[in-house]
């Protein structure tokens, strides 16, 4: 069975009662930001106060260290990283905040698998940004663009998670939008809104619930690679390189950069593919891409596990089936599968009937980006 997705009212209900427990007054204002363009949700609520001294605890199981405080950052005082280490993602933000900084109390309550790939540490980051614009009355004030907002979490990532991640989890938080996809230029910043709202499909999303614990170095040594390949033929990045650039390349890269190339040049043109197909409602060839896409991560890029690979099989077994591949960092976290909404229940069943371990599903609508709620 499908996991119940909270509603947006209980998230609050459950954060606002936390705050008035742990701080011993009510909260004010409240925000989410999304992880991906889905309905599970990272919400802060709480208050501006005139400490100086920021508050913040966290709902999430990540053992007892779930409470910290810091001071606001100054010309005199700058906010440097530390521990606890899921409090870096917010320190982040607030140092990289382009608007007028204030100490506040918060706490923190998340839907978002934690560590699964479907964005739960942006869904932090676009979460307390967007709390920010809240308790400064912001959110209509658009002098700082949004795409600006998802740089200024991106590089708090960067500084403070010491993760050199791209744009994509950071601007498709904050600029989701419900019964869409998002093309997502990362040399531009531009985006085309894809829309998808076809209720007689649906997204499942399947958790694998593992999480193989690697040296860290994987995800930085590949962005390495690659910029390194890009600047052997000559490119400013692999966005500027094609299939036959790479060809009369070959003999300059060593064997496994290659395949790390041909599967970054190949993701780019399926990712353009795909977005066409979805714009004709051809889901079939949407399918077949994301398939290739799972088989180019898996075999090229090499970020697959046996969980993932076994969770993409079982789905594709199944009638009304469109496609399936894993999504995020990889070695383990969460597969997407786009499947036809009266066949999702077998696909469900089929999924963990072959799953050697205990998956988690969340059937998912195209939901929108980060936004306040009122408390
Ligand atoms: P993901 O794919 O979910 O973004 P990451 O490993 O990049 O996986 O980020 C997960 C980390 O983000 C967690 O280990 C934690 O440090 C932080 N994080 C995410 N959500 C929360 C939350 N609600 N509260 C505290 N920390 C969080």
């Amino acid at each position: 069975m499908a996991e119940i997705i909270p509603e947006i009212s209980d998230v609050l209900k459950e954060a606002t009662n936390s705050f008035q427990q742990k701080f011993g007054y009510k909260p004010e204002k409240a925000a989410y930001g999304p992880g991906r363009a889905l309905p599970l949700v990272t919400l802060l609520v709480g208050k501006k106060t005139d400490s100086g001294i920021c508050r913040v605890l966290t709902l999430a199981s990540i053992g007892k260290d779930n409470y910290v405080e810091f001071p606001i950052p100054s010309n005199k005082n700058s906010l440097s990283p530390g521990e606890p280490m899921w409090a870096n993602y917010v320190k982040g933000v607030v140092a990289n905040y382009k608007g007028p900084m204030c100490s506040f109390d918060a706490v923190v309550v998340s839907t978002v698998p934690l560590g699964g790939g479907v964005s739960s540490s942006a869904s932090l980051e676009v979460g307390t940004y967007t709390f920010l614009d809240e308790l400064n009355d912001l959110i209509l004030d658009t002098t700082v663009p949004k795409t600006q907002k998802a740089l200024a979490c991106q590089k708090a990532e960067h500084e403070f998670a010491g993760m050199p991640c791209g744009i994509m989890d950071q601007f498709i938080s904050m600029l989701a939008k419900k019964d869409h996809a998002l093309l997502i230029d990362c040399r531009s910043l531009e985006s085309k809104l894809v829309p998808m709202k076809d209720s007689s499909v649906v997204v499942l999303v399947t958790n694998s619930n593992v999480k193989h614990q690697l040296t860290g170095t994987e995800y930085p040594t590949r962005r390495r690679q690659c910029e390194m390949s890009a600047k052997t033929m000559g490119k400013k990045s692999l966005r500027d390189a094609t299939e036959k650039d790479l060809e009369e390349n070959k003999d300059k890269l060593d064997e496994e950069t290659f395949k790390r190339v041909r599967h970054v040049i190949g993701e780019i043109s399926r990712t353009e593919e795909a977005a066409n197909a979805l714009e004709s409602g051809d889901y079939k060839k949407f399918g077949q891409l994301m398939v290739a896409s799972h088989n180019s991560l898996r075999d090229d890029y090499e970020v697959s596990c046996t969980e993932l690979d076994e969770l993409v099989e079982a789905a594709l077994e199944v009638d009304g089936v469109y496609g399936s591949r894993m999504t995020g960092g990889g070695f383990g976290g969460c597969t997407v599968t786009l499947v036809k909404q009266s066949a999702v229940n077998n696909a469900i069943e089929n999924i963990q009937k072959k799953y050697s371990a205990k998956a988690t599903f969340f059937v998912c609508p195209p939901s929108g980006g980060a936004k306040p709620v009122p408390v």
